[in-house]
């Protein structure tokens, strides 16, 4: 039997008295009991989802530009990963402008470009400059 069972079982022993003030004062420990046994919850719940988080992180591992985990295919968005320990997958598509390929992330929206596409983006890029 839990502390809960145990605190209302209490609670109905110590009706029989007609005490208002120990019926009372058993009323205050039943509700706080119950709320010791929220916070009890809440805590295991916690730790449950720290331990997933943990046990997760350990299969991740930096593959320039991203995060990747072993046996999955898609990537994970690394500033989402630095910033907010916040895993999400990037997607594969075209960029805003609707020219390169690029992988984007849905979440902070940052778009990631093969090597091949940084290379001519920063070509492009250094045109512009030498231009202005
Ligand atoms: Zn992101």
């Amino acid at each position: 039997m839990g502390v809960v069972e145990n605190i209302k079982e209490v609670a109905d022993l110590v009706k029989k008295f007609n005490d208002i003030d120990l019926n009372r004062r058993i009323l205050n420990l039943e509700n706080e009991v119950l709320d010791l046994s929220r916070d009890k919850r809440r805590l295991e719940e916690k730790v449950e989802e720290l331990e997933r988080s943990l046990k997760f992180q350990k299969t991740l591992y930096f593959c320039e530009p991203f995060y990747r985990a072993k046996a999955e295919a898609t990537p994970y968005c690394p500033s989402c990963w630095e910033s907010k320990t916040l895993a999400v997958h990037v997607l594969f598509g075209r960029d805003e402008a609707g020219g390169s390929s690029a992988w984007k992330c849905p979440s902070c929206k940052h778009e990631y470009y093969p090597p091949r596409s940084r290379k001519s983006l920063i070509a492009s890029a250094s045109l512009v400059q030498e231009g202005e």
